[in-house]
């Protein structure tokens, strides 16, 4: 668990500010949704107390030493807001999903199921469609929005390229600097999927019986 946390830590010092800004939004958002998961709620719980640590360094570093870049700098949140107008408005998350990583079956009145990409399987991974739409994983507990899908299914695209694309699609023009930047140099599927919390196995022991399918 330390480890994880100290991974954590380094992922946050290796993002850029507006997308650990978007992620303050993102994740509190998951928070909400995640009331009544006590394991899924703690991990995001962790995830936003790191965000915040580390954008809380940054801001003293900058006050200290003013030619370091301001986290909260009017173009960084330019982009959280986009980013935020992004996850609103797309509907296209199950369609994204479904051509990389699909079949996706429908289920009931409102999600999709299908093979999670972190960690396989066939119907697993659970996809909410439309605008605000978001998926996640019984097994392996990834979860995310538009935003995440489109960095799942395009790895090499970074924060800013992921928004600018997903921006274009509802017609919402991106930032035309920023828009520029290269790739940033760590890929969204970098991003940690943890098997255990504080002693809480969640991974494919935590699977639900419930689960249909079968396993080789
Ligand atoms: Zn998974």
């Amino acid at each position: 668990m330390t480890d994880w946390l100290a991974r954590l830590a380094a992922e946050c010092r290796a993002t850029g500010n507006a997308e650990l800004l978007a992620d303050l939004d993102a994740l509190a958002y998951q928070l909400v949704e995640t009331t009544d998961d006590a394991v899924g709620h703690a991990l995001v719980a962790a995830r936003l107390d790191a965000v915040r640590s580390e954008l809380a360094r940054r801001e003293r570093l900058h006050a200290a030493v003013p030619t370091l870049s301001d986290p909260r700098a009017p173009r960084y949140e330019q982009w959280r807001d986009l980013a935020r107008q992004v996850r609103e408005r797309h509907a296209g998350i199950l369609d994204l999903l479904d051509g990389s990583y699909g079949p996706f079956r429908r289920r009931g009145s409102d999600e999709y199921h299908g093979p999670c990409p972190h960690c396989g399987g066939s119907d697993r991974f659970i996809v909410w469609p439309g605008p605000t739409g978001r998926f996640w994983c019984r097994r392996c507990g990834c979860r995310g929005d538009v935003i995440d899908a489109y960095r799942l299914v395009r790895p090499t695209a970074d924060f800013h390229a992921a928004v600018a694309e997903l921006a274009a699609d509802v017609g919402l023009p991106a930032p035309e600097a920023e828009a520029k930047r290269p790739p940033a140099a760590a890929p969204a599927t970098d991003r940690l999927v943890l098997t255990s919390f504080g002693g809480v196995p969640i991974g494919p022991t935590a699977a639900p019986a419930s689960e249909s399918e079968t396993r080789p």
